[in-house]
């Protein structure tokens, strides 16, 4: 049994990322947990009449529970910062924060955005400088057997529905999870948020509305760090090897 980490900034960012790995590991009896960043509370409201920012932060929660329900999770951790302004944030506590969850729950495996945050969402982009920072400080507190293997995750096909061209990934992709037995719990965590209806129709058209047919059958990764040590991501050119967490 191990235990996957997932650390994103926004409500939503987990199922959009790794729904489906997350169900999976969930199947596979492995404990899953997702510490949220922010609250969600700059976020559109869809077809919500949300007219505060902490009516919205309330109701994203809520959301999110139900997609960690769908998706197995077994802990969720919510540090509530604002949204939108990660890089106001004070970033040495926040990798504080981060690494004290690490330290405390001992996970094998953390998953983070990569540098360019997929999407260049600024809070993206802090998420995973701050989650980097915070897996190598954890190191010095954990036995060797403890440190986590630090994954990236792109999103390739992110913008495949969408009118505009997404960035290229900022790092070479070295695996990918086949989701293809878990799509109905990523399509259905998904729905769950439906405040970001537009941002789920751009990406997976149809999924709202309870078609999952867009969503592939994998999920990518680019392992960065393991058994203490930075590992230089390599293209391996044709076929992605297939992995699990
Ligand atoms: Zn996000």
């Amino acid at each position: 049994m191990k235990k996957v980490m997932v650390v994103f900034p926004h409500p939503d960012d987990e199922s959009f990322a790794c729904g489906g790995t997350l169900a999976k590991c969930k199947d596979a009896g492995h404990e899953t947990c997702y510490l949220c960043i922010t609250s969600g509370c700059k976020g559109r409201s869809g077809p919500f009449e949300i007219d505060c920012r902490e009516k919205l932060a309330k109701h994203r929660e809520l959301e999110l529970k139900t997609a960690a329900e769908v998706l197995g999770i077994s802990r969720l951790e919510l540090f509530r910062y604002p949204d939108g302004s990660l890089q106001n944030a004070d970033l040495d506590e926040l990798v504080d924060k981060i690494r004290e969850a690490i330290e405390e729950w001992k996970p094998n495996v953390v998953v983070t955005f990569p540098p360019d945050g997929v999407t260049g969402h600024p809070d993206h982009i802090v998420t995973c400088e701050a989650t980097t920072r915070a897996v190598k400080q954890a190191e010095a507190s954990l036995t060797q057997a403890e440190y986590p293997d630090l994954y990236y995750v792109s999103i390739p096909h992110y913008y495949d529905h969408c009118p505009d061209h997404g960035p290229k990934p900022a790092v070479p992709i070295t695996g990918k999870v086949d989701i293809s037995g878990y799509r109905i719990q990523k399509g259905e965590a998904l729905k769950a948020h439906l405040s970001q209806e537009y941002s789920v129709n751009r990406a997976y058209p149809g999924v709202i509305d309870g078609d999952f047919g867009v969503i592939g059958c994998y999920e990518y990764f680019t392992l960065v760090r393991s058994a203490g040590k930075a590992i230089e991501p390599v293209s391996v050119g044709g076929s992605i090897p297939l992995i699990d967490l």
